[in-house]
């Protein structure tokens, strides 16, 4: 079935399918200064807080732009210029972190795994204990190069032990899977309007640890991304600095009621690990192979092994299942070929069982009956 609005529905990690009601909450304008609109703001910076178990200890900064804005914002006003960050990277986002500090110009050092292997604590604990100058630690939650959770839990409670900053890019994982202040320690933790929220691109936020946020002043090289002066803004105001993306917001504000009403974190993520099993289930049965077991596989986004039939060309294949209303996501792998099909935004069972027969029927248009991989290059 088509979605609603004639569109393809998107198997992608962001932006995503929405819903009609949330595409709806756009059909108006605010006045960027009005009582309505300063309302707004106040009600999702409060439940975004209230998601994270965080309304004792952290507050909510809101920032114009896609997730890599608030990143680099988070990055840019947590870490002094004298600082010096650790980044646990096993993917394109942790390696973006990296490529942040060097145009902030902070130190960083950082500890890689392989794309198909979570961070490794051990080496952490060790690197923390013998480097006295490192201020901050960086982890990625949901890694969506792959789509492999890291033991977030376990890299908080050994930076916790070691007296650091945690620094968390939760931006693939907010909002469908558990991750709540009061267990797991943290200063910041980063995500965007339009991934396990589900409203439209637009808005990236950080989950700032109050009594951390107080002591940045003065820390960003850049007027726009100083999130302490963003966040001074709007406690004494309840406005954004500069112009806010309202009908964004509109939106946020609208998927933040339906997240709730799905139940809340426990809903939404219940329902991305009913899709993902069907999408893993339905794709292997056709011969596909996905690069992680199903212990590393966060419900997410799935990356399967590009088929070792010379006759598969990815191009092609995206082509024809677009034609047929879903669009896939290119592989962003360096370890081996690969392509990515998401389990995230408003789509549910039904919809993954239509993506399944699109592909199904693209393979046998293309004769291809055993996909198998290419072998790692
Ligand atoms: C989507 C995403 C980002 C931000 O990407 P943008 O394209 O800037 O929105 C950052 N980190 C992770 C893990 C992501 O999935």
């Amino acid at each position: 079935m088509p979605s609603v609005t004639g569109d393809p529905w998107l198997l992608t990690p962001g932006p995503l399918t929405t819903s009609l009601s949330i595409k709806e909450a756009m059909l108006h304008d605010w006045g960027s200064r009005d009582k309505a609109f300063i309302d707004m703001t106040a009600r999702v910076r409060e439940a975004l807080v209230a998601l994270a178990g965080a309304e004792e200890t952290h507050v909510c900064v809101p920032l114009q732009g896609s997730g890599t804005f608030v990143v680099e914002a988070t990055i840019a006003t947590l870490v002094p210029r004298d600082g010096k960050l650790l980044v646990l990277v096993n993917g394109a986002y942790g390696h973006r972190i990296v490529t942040i500090c060097r145009y902030l110009d902070r130190e960083c050092v950082l500890l890689e795994t392989p794309e198909d292997t979570p961070n490794d604590i051990a080496t952490l604990d060790d690197a923390l204990a013998s480097d006295d100058s490192i201020t901050h630690v960086a982890a990625v939650h949901c890694e969506t190069t792959s789509g492999i959770l890291n033991p977030i839990e376990e890299v908080a409670a050994c930076v916790q032990r070691h007296g650091r900053s945690l620094l968390i890019d939760a931006m693939s994982a907010f909002g469908a899977l558990p991750l709540d202040a009061r267990s797991v320690h943290f200063d910041a933790l980063i995500a965007s309007s339009n991934k396990c929220i589900e409203g439209v691109p637009g808005i990236g936020f950080s989950i700032i640890r109050e009594s951390v946020l107080e002591t940045c002043e003065g820390n960003s090289h850049s007027l726009s991304l100083d999130l302490y002066e963003q966040w001074c803004g709007l406690e004494s105001s309840g406005q954004w600095r500069f112009t806010p993306p309202t009908h964004v917001l509109a939106a946020f504000d609208r998927a933040l009621v339906e997240h709730a009403e799905e139940g809340g974190v426990a809903g939404r993520g219940r329902r991305y690990s009913e899709n993902c099993r069907a999408l893993v289930d339905g794709m292997r049965a056709m011969g596909f192979e996905t690069l992680l077991s199903d212990n590393l596989q966060a419900p997410i986004i799935v990356t399967f092994r590009m088929p070792a039939d010379p006759r598969f060309d990815f191009e092609e294949f995206y082509r024809r299942v677009a034609e047929k209303g879903f669009l896939l996501y290119p592989g962003k792998l360096t370890v081996a070929p690969s392509f990515r099909i998401g389990c995230i935004g408003r789509l549910g069972v039904g919809e993954v069982a239509d993506a399944l027969d699109a592909i199904r029927a693209t393979m046998t248009e293309l004769d291809i009956t055993q996909p198998g991989s290419a072998a790692a290059e």
